[in-house]
């Protein structure tokens, strides 16, 4: 991939445009990125707030993580598509849903999320990292 990447929500009311590569790409199995996506897990792609700039409005849904942090996650108001989220055990960090990136082919998971909560008909590959929780 080129240096960074861009993508938008489902109606196109939300753009944004990462200036860096990802620091790091993850599926997260766990119920709440279930439920926010309608998905069975979640693909993210992450980077600091810093190198991203988004554009259009989202609304924002607040949610504690199983450590006690804040998770809060935005959407877009008209078509519903959680674009990104951040925790604020590391504010800055922002997880971008992957699967609203343009040409992502280059999207690599390094690790599998609350891999202890997949469905058992989830494809997962062996050889990247499993993570039974998140430490966050
Ligand atoms: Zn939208
Ligand atoms: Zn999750």
């Amino acid at each position: 991939m080129t240096e960074g990447f861009r993508g938008q929500c489902l109606c196109g009311a939300v753009t944004f445009e990462s200036s860096s590569d990802p620091m790091f790409q993850a599926n997260c199995h766990c119920d709440d990125c279930r439920r926010s996506g309608g998905s069975v897990y979640a693909s993210f792609a992450f980077v600091d707030e810093t190198n991203l700039k988004i554009s259009g409005d989202t609304k924002t849904y607040e949610s504690l993580s199983d450590a006690g942090n804040t998770m809060t996650r935005h959407f877009c108001p008209t078509c519903g598509s959680h674009v990104y989220h951040s925790n604020s055990k590391a504010p800055s960090r922002l997880g971008i849903r992957a699967g609203l990136i343009e040409s992502a082919d280059w999207f690599q998971p390094q690790a599998n999320v609350y891999a202890s909560r997949r469905l058992p008909s989830t494809p997962i590959d062996p050889d990247i990292k499993a993570f039974d929780k998140m430490r966050g």
